[in-house]
């Protein structure tokens, strides 16, 4: 490993771990890497080639088991959203919403029709998803969603509107949360039924390897088994997010190994004064201060995906892991963009895109707020939220 590995945490890994993080680290250094500083700048991204390419190393649903999907341990998946992050927090969500939301919300809410209908092509990346549950008026609090379901004989008919909802302008089936009579349900929507409409979301100054899309339902028409049976109330979105949330902990602290390396390499290289930047007592100050937080984001990714693997993991102890890596993948972000100067904002090294991304990651899956929010709820007793 590198000089980052400060606590030798390599040996901690099964052979079986580190080989599939090699794996995807070889994959992303082939099909990611070389390309994403042109997608981020051009706002696009080769979003179903890269699905089937990540498909055919399975990673598309990797933590679930059936259905075509890998059936890998939580902690091989973090490993994958970690080496994926590394490249581009954009080309992590595209697996993570696929695999973590959509996936995860088929194959744990759906019949089994649904899942023989949409695992198997979701799995191999021949099917995209996304996962609808933010709205133009409710975004930190779902509860409060104004998309309707309502009854129309066997059928359902869904009325509203969904905002940035990742992957959705080429989404072949949304998981849908809307409110019925009966409180929130899931739906498996495919795009291209009547009244659906995806809008790409432009503009945006993060994530920009990633498609963001609102989502217009008017008057959908879908049959009674378009509806997730086991879905009842808000809970079941939640527990999806809490699926998605422990990618991201893993996730961010690949995007700041990536700052890391790429500023440790640059400070020894570049000299001012008639020194390498890294020989300043300011600049090592900095790098050791940074590199610190990184090896307690590791510990702190891994010991929640050993807790996940032995079915304890509480989604509070999640909201740890989430509240503190993004909060600190974003700060060693930020830092390393100062050490390369002008460089720093420059395209042709990753530090400020990343440091751009995890804007984003900072926001969604809970906002960092919501997140101090459950745990002070678990540390007080008291929910500050209603
Ligand atoms: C690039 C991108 C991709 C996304 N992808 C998806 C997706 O695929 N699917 C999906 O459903 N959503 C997605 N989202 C939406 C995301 O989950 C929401 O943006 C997020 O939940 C916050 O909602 P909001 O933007 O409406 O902010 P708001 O809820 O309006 O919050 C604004 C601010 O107020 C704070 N705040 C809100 N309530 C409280 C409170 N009770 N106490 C203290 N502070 C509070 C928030 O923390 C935040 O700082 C995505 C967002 C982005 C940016």
């Amino acid at each position: 490993m590198t000089a980052l590995d400060l606590l030798d945490l390599d040996p901690s890994l099964t052979e079986e771990e580190r080989q599939i993080r090699d794996v995807v680290r070889r994959l992303v250094d082939d099909r990611v890497r070389p390309y994403v500083a042109d997608w981020y700048e051009e706002g696009r991204v080769p979003a179903r080639e890269l699905a089937r390419e990540f498909g055919k190393l399975g990673l598309l649903g990797m933590h679930l088991t059936g259905y075509g999907c890998a059936g890998a341990s939580a902690v091989a998946y973090g490993l994958a959203c970690q080496e994926l992050e590394a490249a581009d927090s954009g080309v992590r969500s595209l697996v993570s919403v696929q695999g973590s939301l959509a996936m995860y919300a088929i194959w744990r809410f759906g019949s089994e029709e649904q899942k023989q209908r949409w695992l198997p092509p979701m799995a191999t990346g021949e099917a995209i998803g996304c996962f609808g549950l933010t709205e133009p008026d409710h975004g930190s609090d779902p509860g409060s969603m104004a998309t309707r379901a309502r009854r129309d004989g066997d059928d359902w008919v869904l009325t509203g509107g969904k905002m940035w909802i990742t992957n959705a302008p080429i989404a072949d089936v949304a998981v849908i949360w809307a409110r019925t009579d009966d409180g929130v349900r899931g739906f498996a929507v495919p795009m291209d039924t009547p009244g659906v409409t995806a809008r790409e979301i432009r503009r945006k100054m993060s994530l920009r390897a990633s498609l963001t899309g609102e989502i217009v339902l008017d008057d959908v028409r879908l049959p009674a088994d378009a509806q997730l049976p086991e879905a009842v109330g808000l809970k079941a979105p939640l527990s999806c997010l809490t699926e998605a949330r422990h990618g991201i902990v893993w996730g961010a602290v690949g995007a700041a190994r990536d700052c890391l390396e790429t500023t440790l390499a640059y400070a020894t290289t570049r000299t001012q004064f008639g020194r390498p930047l890294a020989a300043f007592q300011l600049t090592q100050a900095k790098l050791a201060d940074m590199a610190v937080e990184l090896v307690k984001a590791q510990l702190l990714a891994l010991h929640l995906g050993r807790l996940a693997d032995a079915g304890r993991l509480r989604p509070d102890q999640v909201s740890v892991g989430k509240l503190n890596n993004v909060r600190e993948a974003l700060a060693i972000a930020r830092q390393c963009r100062t050490i390369l100067g002008a460089n720093g904002v420059s395209g042709e090294y990753p530090v400020l895109r990343h440091a751009n991304n995890l804007e984003s990651v900072l926001t969604y899956e809970g906002t960092s707020e919501i997140h101090q929010l459950i745990v002070g709820q678990r540390l007080t007793g008291l929910s500050a939220f209603a």
